[in-house]
């Protein structure tokens, strides 16, 4: 696990910068027979802090997730993963049924006729905004090429439009991607990286857990000497509600191996999407 926040920008909202590995770290240890103790010795954390994760406490440091992917064996993105791949084994009918018990809640009138096919709307409308869990971004990006003629020099994407929903208020975080990569022996399809942005865009994120994953992602596949991703969105829990503050973006950036060791790839990175 190399990927890490190196500059998160957050304006005015640090609620965001929530990570929640609780489930997933009780899984992951219960699995390999490890005690809460133990896990605790491992990540240097005292007992207390580990039975305050587990038990739901969230975590706001990226480096801890590290340490406790670490501590497990696992990936830091299985860890992240396992929380927010939960099946759904609620049917359409409960879930339009939830959207007539929340308008009736909100005062309206469930049966009024403009209303009458909203809960079957609404619903399709979620399942379109997060139909991101059904894709697998690693094997999106599987198919790669070696072919290259000694390319060796920086892959980049950039602004890539992406819309998501802020898993705090299921509210849209919409913004531009911006995703590089130094190629070690293979590299992959451009138009991948924008797909790779939207499978993970399209679920209920973190901005700061979405950056990783991107980052993640690419560097399992393809194993680059480097990879470089910058994240900026307005979030309208934001905007809309709360604070009510328009035209904040919220900026995020993981950069691994050769981005975060060389400044001057580093720097170009920046130059080249125009920071
Ligand atoms: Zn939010």
């Amino acid at each position: 696990m190399t990927a890490e926040i190196v500059e998160t920008v957050f304006v005015e909202n640090s609620s965001l910068q929530e990570i929640k590995i609780g489930t997933a770290v009780k899984r992951a240890r219960e699995a390999i027979g490890m005690t809460q103790a133990e896990l605790a010795n491992k990540t240097n954390k005292s007992l207390d802090t580990v039975k305050k994760i587990e038990s739901g406490l969230r975590v706001t440091q990226w480096t801890v997730v590290a340490e406790f992917s670490h501590a497990l064996g696992i990936s830091a993105d299985d860890l992240l993963g396992i929380e927010t791949q939960i099946p759904n084994r609620t049917t359409r009918n409960q879930a339009e049924q939830a959207v007539r018990t929340l308008l009736s809640y909100f005062g309206e009138n469930p049966s009024r006729e403009g209303l009458v096919d909203t809960p079957r709307r609404f619903v399709d409308a979620y399942q379109e905004f997060l139909a991101g869990y059904a894709d697998d971004p690693v094997s999106i990006l599987s198919r790669t090429f070696e072919e290259v003629e000694g390319y060796q020099d920086i892959v980049l994407m950039r602004d890539i439009r992406f819309e998501s929903h802020c898993e705090h208020h299921i509210q849209p975080m919409i913004g531009t991607a911006h995703v590089a990569y130094l190629p070690g022996a293979r590299v992959v399809g451009i138009s991948k990286l924008a797909r790779v942005v939207d499978a993970f865009a399209r679920r209920l994120q973190s901005q700061e857990t979405l950056t990783n994953q991107i980052a993640n992602a690419i560097e399992t596949a393809l194993q680059p000497r480097g990879v470089a991703v910058l994240l900026e969105a307005e979030h309208q829990c934001i905007s809309t509600r709360g604070i009510h503050k328009t035209g904040v973006a919220c900026v995020t950036r993981a950069v691994t191996g050769e981005f975060q060791t060389d400044t001057k790839a580093e720097e170009r990175f920046m130059r080249l999407i125009g920071k």
